[in-house]
This record gives C-alpha cells, structure tokens and sequence, in this order.
C-alpha cells in the first residue's frame, strides 16, 4: 500500500486527501533523491500518465531534473481531456468541459520506475489536484483510493490484478496483418515470435512487474500476459505498465500491438478481465481470504458471497465503466468467452463471473472472482473503483448468490434461462449507460460529476459511430487504447 502523510478516512467526499503545503515539501525531498538515482542511472525523462474516462492513457512528461518541482506543485494539464472521445475529439458534459482551467498532475512516486522498453524514461502514474490542492473530483486514481479506504474502514482489503489480452499485428499499418502463424495456445507462436516474447518479458520483469503467466491466446496474433495480485491502486497502475512495455516492444521489434475489444470485426476480441479477492483484515491469523474456507458455495465465506453478489447484480451498470468503447459490444457477445451472460460459475468460461477456487491445497490464497465481461478501453482506476463500489453495497446488504450456472448459458433454452434468472448483459453501449445512470449506488460511489461525464463521454462515442458497420467501428479502435 502507499505510504502517505495525507490524511485517509474513507470520508464521502475527496477533501480528505487534499494535498497540503507540508505534504509539497514531504515530496519535493522525496523527489529530489529519486531524481538523483534516475539521473545516475542515465534516465532522462519521466511520463506522468493518467487514464481518462474513454479509456486512453494521456500523458505529461517532465526532464529527470524537473521531477522535484513537478512532485511537489504538479505539471499543468487542462481538465477538457476528461470528455475527450477515443478520437480526440471533445464533447461537454454539465461539469466539464472548454477550454479554460488548469489541474496539476503530481506523480505518483512510490510507483515511480525505469520503464525498461522505454529506454532512457521513468514512469509515474499520476494523481490529478487543482491548483489549491484539493482533488480533481474525476481524478479516477483518487475515486480508487477512496474506495479502498471505504473497504478499509470496514475491516476489508482487495486484491486485485488485470488479465491483458492483446493482438500483435506485422508492421505499422492500419490494417491487422496477424503476426503469426500459429494455431490457438500453440507453441508455433511462441517460436516465432520467441524473441520478441522474450524481450517483453524481460522488460517487465526490469520493470519490477510480477508476471506469473504469458500465453498465446485464441484469435489471430492473439497473447496474454497475467500478472500477479496487488491492492488496487497497484493492480491498476500495473495494468497501465503493463501494457505501455507490451506497446514499446512490439514498435522495437517491428510490430503493433493492439488492446482493443475488437481487433477484426469477425474474430474473437480483447478482454481485460479483472480478477478480484476480498480479505479480512482483522483475522486473528492474519489477512484472510473470504473467497475461502468458508460455508458458502465452492468454500465461499458470507462475506466473499455477498461481495460478488454485489458486483454481479450490478454488472449492467458496471458495463458502462468496464466495457466503455462501442467496439466493446462486438466483443460483448455469447460464445466467444467474454462472459456475455449475467451469472455466476465455477471455472464457467462463459459466465459474466467465472469463481476461481484454485487447486486444493492453496485455495486460501488462490481462491478469487473473475470478472470476465470487462475489456481494455476501460480506464482500469475507474473501473476497480466501480468494481469496489458494489461489491461493498454487496457487503452492505448481505446479499447472496444465485444458484451458480455450470454450462455455457447460450446453448440453454430461452425459457430456462429466464426461469433460472440468467439475463443476457447489455448488448449495446446505450443499454449499459442507460442503466449506469439508473444505478444510485455507483452515482452514490463515485459523485455527480463522474457519472454525467462518463454518460456524456459514452453518448459522444456512439453518436460517432452512429450508422457504422462493425468492421469501420473496428477499424477506427484498433490503435487508439
Ligand atoms: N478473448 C476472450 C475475451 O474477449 C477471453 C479468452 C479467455 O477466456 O481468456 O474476453
Ligand atoms: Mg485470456
């Protein structure tokens, strides 16, 4: 977890992580060190990245010697990207939007790291403050760590982690041009593409990113990388890492990558799926995993029932977070492993929530949930955020399960489905913002300014796709998350 000075008490508004003169000073020393030890190690630049709502990672960056000042009174950026489109262009929202104002971006300096694919630059996710220092109500980053400290107060923790798929396509066109050969999860792919993999890998690991599997995934040019657990605020600043060493060293070895939902209108997309575990704190052998050792159904705990009820009586609204791109709804379809169905099962590929117990014998610590209907044009602070959100409410209400689903719920009849309580997820971007903004509990969670910009953003990408053909909504996504 981050260590800081400023205050955090899981209070309602983000007041309470406002960034104070003694806090500027506390920083800037800290800073100083660090840039020191970057410099000595011949890094010459540091990318401040935050994710905005359309889930594309923007950036400042600062000279190695400037990190001080940027530490401690922030980089200039405009507030307008909060309703920037996948495109850039701009929409307004009732909170947001023009050209006037200014934000600080202040890096993040206990996740600040030599990206290794990037030779010669740093990394740093950033937090986002006004200049009076008081939190961006859309900092998303922050809207996470308010999440945590909520769970917290109450005794919980999460850990967390991001499954990123992504496609490699030949060259640096427009078009995908698969950049191999090989069958599904075949070895073919890994040979031919043994060094680049490796380099990825490499990179990663210099990077300090813990990676505990890569594989070549299902559709054409399709990998995996997945990596291991952390508290949120890590998982997702990760997931951001992750995926800009993946996108530095396809460009070095002469290839793309791309994270998009749909790569190719008729294939199988890219997921992002977030694996969640909730631990008590307080236990008397220390954490404890209530996905585990419990009652409840597959060794559940009450509790670690009742967190993935709230997320999963959710998921429609969540949709609106996690799968945010109109290309997300090419993916978003039954069959095709992305969960296109609102229930539960165990090791159920084709469930919206596949439980993941783990072998026997390290089910305390493997046992998790996996949220499968998420994708890569989600913005993974804003989302965990969300994820968190209900899950508390779940926890809040006591909420339990339904019977879990044990076969794929398309090939069911229509009828039993129903009568089993199995709906099928949004099957546009407009069905799933419809019921974001219905749902009081995120609205609740994550404020006024947050959920309109959000629903202006969504409205914005598909009024710009309005009338397009699903290999034009591909194409026009492929490249841009
Ligand atoms: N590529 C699939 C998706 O769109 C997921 C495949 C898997 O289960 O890992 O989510
Ligand atoms: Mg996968």
């Amino acid at each position: 977890m981050e260590q800081s000075s400023e205050t955090s008490t899981g209070e309602a508004g983000l007041d309470a992580y406002a960034l104070g003169g003694r806090e500027r000073t506390r920083r800037a020393a800290r800073a100083a060190v660090a840039a020191r030890r970057l410099a000595g190690e011949g890094l010459v630049g540091v990318a401040l990245t935050w994710v905005d709502v359309s889930g594309i990672t923007r950036t400042k960056t600062v000279p190695v010697e400037r990190l001080e000042h940027a530490a401690a009174w922030g980089v200039g950026m405009s507030p307008v990207f909060d309703v920037f489109l996948l495109d850039d262009s701009i929409v307004s929202g009732n909170h947001i939007g023009g050209p006037v104002g200014d934000l600080r971006l202040h890096p993040v300096l206990e996740r600040l790291v030599p990206m290794a694919a990037l030779p010669g630059w740093a990394h740093a996710p950033a937090h986002r403050y006004a200049q009076d220092g008081s939190p961006h109500p859309l900092d998303a980053r922050a809207l996470l760590r308010r999440e945590t400290d909520r769970l917290a107060a109450l005794g919980w923790s999460v850990k967390a982690a991001f499954e990123i798929e992504w496609a490699v396509s030949k060259g640096d066109g427009d078009a995908f041009v698969p950049a191999c050969k090989g069958p599904a999860y075949g070895m073919t792919r890994v040979t031919e593409l043994a060094g680049y993999l490796r380099d990825v890998l490499g990179a990663l690991k210099e990077t300090g990113v813990t990676v505990v599997q890569l594989h070549p995934e299902y559709a054409a040019g399709q990998y995996e990388v997945s990596v291991a657990a952390e508290d949120p605020l890590g998982a997702a600043d990760t997931a951001v890492l992750v995926r800009e060493t993946v996108r530095a060293m396809s460009m070095e070895h002469g290839l793309a990558a791309s994270f998009s939902p749909k790569v190719e209108a008729d294939s199988v997309g890219n997921g992002a799926h977030v694996h969640l575990s909730l631990w008590r704190e307080d236990a008397a052998d220390g954490p404890a995993n209530a996905m585990a050792g419990g009652s409840g159904p597959y060794g559940t705990t009450a509790p670690g029932e009742a967190f993935a009820a709230g997320i999963l009586r959710r998921l429609p609204a969540l949709l609106a977070v996690g799968a945010p791109a109109v290309a997300s709804y090419l993916r978003l379809v039954p069959s095709h492993w992305a969960g296109a169905f609102a229930c539960w099962g165990l090791e159920n590929r084709e469930a919206a929530l596949r439980f993941v117990t783990g072998a026997e014998g390290e089910r305390a610590t493997a046992a998790n949930l996996e949220v499968k209907c998420l994708d890569g044009a989600a913005n993974p602070y804003l989302l965990l955020a969300a994820l968190l959100a209900t899950g508390r409410d779940g926890l809040d209400t006591d909420l339990r399960l339904p019977e879990p689903v044990d076969v794929d719920p398309a090939g069911l009849p229509e009828e039993e489905r129903t009568a089993r309580g199995i709906a099928p997820l949004p099957s546009s971007l407009a069905e799933a913002v419809a019921a974001f903004e219905a749902d009081t509990v995120l609205r609740d969670a994550l404020g006024e300014a947050v959920t309109d910009t959000v629903a202006a953003v969504r409205r914005g990408e598909i009024a710009l796709f309005d009338g397009a053909t699903p290999e034009e909504i591909a194409a026009a996504t492929r490249w841009r998350h």
